[in-house]
């Protein structure tokens, strides 16, 4: 479904991201980890098209999509939960429900705000409230939530439980396991190498920019030099 290669970005002068290159296959559930500063923000955000890549493509389906704009490519079915959560906190629960829609015809909206007020009960509860009251665990349910509104074939997730209380950090893993179960295709950044590669059919690994291994769960966490050295957590 995406298939990236080569994929380069510069801030300035600097390569924060160096020829990388990765696929994810429809209902794939792929885990992206590595070190702080190692590009996986940077990757995420080139894919999305919110930076523009100085070398590489990127192809949804067989369609070259490198450089379009992040509104193109959510109608093109690819949606980015940001790193940070991102929400708007003047609006409501509901008011941010129907932004992330916005990309859907109109006619499909109430069903989906349907879907979302039960699929995330603690977002049904306070539907009117305003986003900036939330707590952080219900912030990052209503950032999940709004992406999926604009039905995404590919849900990217930019470090997801970060910042979260354990309890809450287990809300988002069964969350994402159930996406999974769901068929959905998720690419998912995780500081939480241990448990994203519990529930990751595969997992690429970056440091300093570029893409230094692949595999299950099990084969990176088998290669032991290579997990204390650029995974550690
Ligand atoms: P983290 O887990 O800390 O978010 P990351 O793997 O997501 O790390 P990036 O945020 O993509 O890494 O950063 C990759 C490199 O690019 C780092 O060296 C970082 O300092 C640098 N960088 C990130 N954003 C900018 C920016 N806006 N301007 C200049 N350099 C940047």
């Amino acid at each position: 479904m995406l298939e990236v290669s080569g994929l380069t970005t510069k801030y300035g002068e600097i390569s924060a991201l160096r020829e990388a290159s990765l696929h994810v296959g429809s209902g794939e559930v792929i885990g992206l980890i590595g070190p702080n500063g190692a590009g996986k923000t940077t990757l995420l955000n080139t894919i999305a098209g919110l930076l523009a890549p100085s070398g590489g493509r990127v192809s949804l389906d067989d369609e070259d999509v490198t450089g379009h704009s992040p509104e193109r490519l959510l109608r093109s079915g690819l949606a980015l939960v940001p790193e940070h959560r991102r929400i708007f906190v003047n609006l409501t629960v509901e008011e941010n429900l129907r932004i992330g829609g916005v990309t859907v015809p109109s006619a499909d909206r109430p069903g989906l705000l349907e879907e979302m007020s039960e699929r995330f009960p603690v977002l049904r509860d306070k539907w009117t409230t305003s986003a900036g009251y939330l707590s952080g665990g219900e912030a990052q349910q209503l950032a999940i939530a709004r992406a999926l509104m604009s039905r995404p074939r590919l849900l990217m997730m930019d470090e997801p439980s970060l910042g979260l209380a354990p309890l809450l950090v287990d809300v988002v893993f069964e969350l994402i396991d159930a996406l999974r179960a769901q068929g959905r295709t998720l690419l998912v950044v995780e500081q939480n190498a241990t448990r994203m590669l519990e529930l990751a059919d595969r997992a690429y690994v970056l440091r300093s920019g570029e893409v230094v291994a692949e595999g299950t769960g099990t084969e990176l966490r088998d290669n032991k030099d290579l997990f204390d050295t650029f995974v550690g957590n």
